[in-house]
C-alpha cells in the first residue's frame, strides 16, 4: 500500500470505530420524536443496504414498510424481521413502473393514512471495479434518478405534518459530486449553472441526463467531458444529489409543522451484491448514516450530502 492509501485507510478505520461507538449511545426520550406510529418506507429493502436500513429503523421502534420489486422475496425478507419482533409490513414496489408506484401509494394511503419517512435506497450499478460500459446507462439513469424522483413526487403528498418534520433520505454516492476531485463534469459553465441554487431547475437536471443519454446513444459520450469513473452511475447519482438540493429549497418554503427535510448520503464502498461483495464496509455500517439522517432529532438539516455522519460538499 502506498503511504497515501495507507493514511486514507487508517482514517476510514478510525471513523468507522467512532461511528460504532456513536451507535452504542441510545437516543434519549426527548430526542425520540418518533414512535411505533411513525411510518418509514424503504425502497429496495429486500437485501443489501436497504434491508439493513429497514432493520435498524425497526430496531429504533418505528413501523417500517419493507418494499421489494419481487413480492415473494420481499415477504421472505420481512419475515426475518417480523420473527425478530420488529414492526415490519411489506409491499411490492418497482420504482421503474408507474403502476407499481401508484398501486403502492394507494395501499399506503388506505392502510396507514400517510408516511413520515421515505428512504430511497433502490438502485443499480452494472459496472464493477474497472469496467465502464454504457450498455445499461439508460436503465441506470431511469432507476437511480427518475425512479427516485418519481417516488419523491408520489410520497410528498402523503407525508404527514409533524413538529419534527417528515424526512426523505436518498442513498446516493460521493461519485455524484459536482465538484469531486477525481470525477466530475468537465464543462465549467455547466458546473457553475448546476451549483447555483438560484438557477438550478428540474429541467436543467433532466437536460443534463438526456444530453448524456443522447451521447451514449450516438457513442460520443467519451469526448463529452463526463466523469471518467463509473460514468453512467456517477451521472445518475449527481442528478439525485442535485434534485435533492432543488427539492430542499422548494420544501423549505412550507410552513412550520409541514416541513419535509431531504438529504442524501454516500454509504461508502459496501460489501453487497452491487459490488460483488468486494466493498470495504459492511451493510450494517453502511446503513448507519441513512438511519441517523432519518431520525435526526430537532435539527432542520436539508439539501445536504453526507458520508459517515459528516457533511460533504456536493
Ligand atoms: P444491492 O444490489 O444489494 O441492492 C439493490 C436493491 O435495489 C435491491 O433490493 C434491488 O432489488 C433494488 N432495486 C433495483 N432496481 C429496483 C427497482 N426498479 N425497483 C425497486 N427496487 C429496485 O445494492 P446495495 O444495497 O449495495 O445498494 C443500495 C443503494 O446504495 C443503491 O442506491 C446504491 O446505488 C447505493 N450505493 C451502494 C454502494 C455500494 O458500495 N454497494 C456505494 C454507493 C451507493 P432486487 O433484489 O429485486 O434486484
Amino acid at each position: 500500500m502506498t503511504g497515501k492509501k495507507e493514511k486514507a485507510s487508517e482514517k476510514r478505520e478510525k471513523r468507522l470505530q467512532e461511528i460504532s461507538l456513536l451507535r452504542t449511545i441510545p437516543y434519549s426520550d426527548h430526542q425520540r420524536w418518533w414512535s411505533e406510529e411513525t411510518i418509514a418506507v424503504v425502497t429496495g429493502a429486500n437485501r443489501g443496504i436497504g434491508f439493513e436500513i429497514a432493520k435498524q429503523l425497526a430496531g429504533h421502534g418505528l413501523t417500517v414498510i419493507l418494499t421489494s420489486r419481487d413480492t415473494s422475496v420481499g415477504i421472505e425478507a420481512a419475515k426475518v424481521l417480523q420473527e425478530g419482533g420488529f414492526n415490519v409490513d411489506v409491499h411490492q414496489l418497482d420504482i421503474l413502473h408507474e403502476e407499481s408506484i401508484s398501486e403502492f401509494t394507494k395501499w399506503i394511503k388506505e392502510k396507514y393514512d400517510g408516511v413520515d419517512i421515505l428512504v430511497n435506497n433502490a438502485g443499480v450499478n452494472y459496472n464493477l471495479v474497472s469496467g465502464n460500459s454504457m450498455e445499461y446507462a439508460k436503465q441506470m439513469i431511469e432507476t437511480n434518478y427518475f425512479g427516485t424522483k418519481n417516488m419523491i413526487k408520489a410520497m410528498i403528498p402523503l407525508m404527514r405534518p409533524s413538529a419534527a418534520g417528515a424526512r426523505i433520505v436518498n442513498v446516493s454516492s460521493r461519485l455524484g459530486k459536482l465538484n469531486g476531485r477525481r470525477s466530475r463534469i468537465e464543462d465549467e459553465a455547466l458546473r457553475e449553472k448546476l451549483s447555483n441554487l438560484e438557477i438550478l431547475s428540474e429541467e436543467l437536471i433532466d437536460n443534463m441526463v438526456s444530453t448524456f443519454l443522447q451521447q451514449v446513444e450516438a457513442d460520443t459520450w467519451q469526448s463529452g467531458g463526463w466523469p471518467q469513473k463509473f460514468t453512467d452511475y456517477a451521472v445518475s447519482k449527481l442528478a439525485v444529489n442535485l434534485y435533492s438540493m432543488l427539492m430542499a429549497k422548494q420544501l423549505s418554503e412550507r410552513p412550520e409543522g409541514e416541513k419535509i427535510y431531504i438529504n442524501c448520503y454516500c454509504p461508502g464502498w459496501v460489501r453487497t451484491a452491487m459490488t460483488s461483495w468486494s466493498g470495504n464496509v459492511s451493510a450494517e455500517h453502511a446503513a448507519d448514516t441513512g438511519v441517523w439522517l432519518a431520525l435526526l432529532p430537532n435539527e432542520a438539516v436539508t439539501g445536504k450530502l453526507f458520508a459517515e455522519r459528516r457533511e460533504l460538499k456536493v
